[in-house]
């Protein structure tokens, strides 16, 4: 009031109590000064200002609140970061950045909708916090990434790790519950990357880190912790100078084709499957697995795989005008990425024009994982190419996620048992099974199968009396150049 006096008017908020109902209400007061008969007197207004209020905290949750699971967006956490690295330079303690991401949870969204997805995601948030203190922070971090900060763990790195570990391994725990989705007990699984930050750190750099282990934790297998560590940061940085050569080797003509011979129980030669080979001009040959997956991230293997095709079907044109070669098949390994492409039919299309290609010496190898997304499009693109005459071999069989479900739907010709189950053949009994169950299964759905990767005539043995005719594998070749391909089937 004095303010009042002093200044003739005087604005503020306030917090009034309702007489009815005795709830407290926001208001904007105003008060000013004037005189009536004299004297001086205050005139107050009062303004319930609840509604304008209730909007302000509408908006500021909204900015900081992940509106379906109320955990805190990746801004908040961002943010948290920060002031966790200046607080623990203060302390000189270490403190932890856990990201989690959900396993499969694509597959759950895609065939039992977004609803489902949204069910797990809210379900996860609420296991979340009982596994940190009230203290740490637990941000949804978008789509089915979350992410945890713990602060201040300790002074001493290995403590601060181990803690961080006894968390995540209760995040695990946690995680691997059942959850009710759809009425149903269904279960999920997350991959755990870890970063541990000092005082020193750069906040920027946490979250690179610990998304970078997360990957990691994916890569061992899933449904695990796994700690970002410097070595990693090496083989990150490897793969960032090797995409950068990617990009200029198409163009200084660094890919070679390497064929390796198919053939049947009674070894006549059925074909080739087309490998690629990178031959870096300083680091040599570098194996496909080491660059394949850059290619697909960069978008890359869009062009390489044309390269690959066309070169592959350059040379089933030169197959064409021998008549020891002319009935050789061709498989071309074609990733999810390439496959996807709007204009990928149309290529193979022009591919079989231009070199004046028998469609049905094409064949094309896709993996059970490319499989998961858009099921409807790939069979309409699948269905467009084998109306072309050309073939389909599954890859990789038995590795991914199959559902007998979606095979049945798929126009393939071949199931090709991924070669990880043909190593173990004579000692895994398990690996036994699988084989003879993929067998029955091809046979089933009336399609071929091949083994791949037989090195042994043991394994070669085993395969033939479970009905297996078909092979591929050092045991017959290795992948050759094609003037040795050539003079072998010569
Ligand atoms: P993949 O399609 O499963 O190819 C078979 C791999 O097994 C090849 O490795 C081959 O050299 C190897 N291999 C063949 N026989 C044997 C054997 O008896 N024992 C063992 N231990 N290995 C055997 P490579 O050439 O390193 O290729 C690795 C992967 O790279 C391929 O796996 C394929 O997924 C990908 N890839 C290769 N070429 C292309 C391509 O042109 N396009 C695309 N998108 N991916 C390709
Ligand atoms: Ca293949
Ligand atoms: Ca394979």
């Amino acid at each position: 009031m004095s303010e009042a006096f002093r200044n003739q008017s005087h604005q503020f908020e306030w917090v009034h109590k309702r007489l009815d109902t005795d709830q407290p209400f926001y208001s904007d007061i105003f008060l000013s000064t004037t005189s009536i008969k004299g004297k001086n007197v205050i005139q107050a207004s009062v303004r319930d200002i609840s509604g304008r209020k209730h909007n302000e905290d509408q908006i500021r949750q909204l900015a900081t609140q992940d509106p379906l699971t109320g955990l805190v967006n990746r801004y908040v956490l961002s943010e948290r970061i920060q002031h966790a690295v200046k607080v623990n330079q203060r302390s000189k303690k270490f403190g932890a950045l856990l990201f989690i991401d959900l396993d499969q949870f694509k597959i759950i969204n895609d065939t039992q909708g977004h609803q489902a997805g949204d069910a797990l995601l809210q379900q996860v948030a609420e296991r979340l916090p009982s596994c940190v203190r009230e203290s740490d922070t637990v941000a949804r971090f978008g789509g089915d990434e979350f992410a945890i900060l713990l602060e201040e763990l300790s002074t001493n790195e290995l403590t601060a790790a181990a803690h961080a570990e006894f968390v995540g391994e209760k995040i695990v725990r946690a995680l691997n519950r059942p959850y009710l989705i759809n009425k149903r007990e269904q279960t999920n699984t997350p991959s755990i990357g870890v970063a541990l930050f000092s005082p020193e750190s750069d906040a920027d750099d946490i979250l690179q880190q610990a998304d970078i282990a997360m990957y990691q934790a994916k890569r061992s297998g899933r449904n695990t912790i796994r700690f970002f560590d410097p070595a990693m940061q090496k083989s990150i940085d490897l793969r960032v100078a090797l995409e950068k050569d990617l990009k200029r080797a198409l163009h200084d003509n660094e890919f070679e084709l390497h064929y390796q011979l198919q053939v049947n129980h009674k070894q006549t030669p059925l074909g080739a499957e087309a490998l690629l080979r990178w031959k870096h001009p300083t680091l040599g040959y570098i194996p496909p697995l080491d660059y394949i997956s850059i290619a697909e991230e960069s978008g890359l293997i869009v062009p390489i795989g044309h390269w690959v095709l066309e070169t592959a079907c350059k040379q089933l044109e030169t197959w064409g005008n021998n008549p020891k070669t002319d009935q050789l098949v061709m498989a071309i390994n074609v990733s999810a990425v390439q496959f996807n492409e709007t204009s990928f039919v149309g290529s193979i299309f022009k591919a079989i024009k231009k070199y004046r290609i028998k469609p049905h010496l094409l064949k094309l190898e896709l993996t059970e994982s490319m499989l998961v997304e858009n099921l409807e499009t790939i069979i309409i693109k699948m269905t467009q190419l084998k109306d072309l005459g050309v073939s389909f071999s599954l890859d990789d069989f038995g590795t991914g996620y199959s559902s007998l479900q979606y095979l049945k739907k798929l126009p393939l010709d071949q199931l090709k048992i991924d070669q990880s189950f043909v190593r173990d053949l004579e000692t895994n009994e398990q690996d036994r099974s699988i084989v003879q169950t993929i067998i029955a299964m091809a046979k089933g759905l009336q399609m071929e199968v091949i083994a791949e990767g037989v090195e042994t005539q043991a394994q070669h043995q085993m395969l033939n009396d479970y009905g297996c005719l078909n092979y591929q594998g050092y045991l017959f070749a290795r992948p050759l150049v094609i003037s040795e391909f050539d003079d072998l089937i010569a």
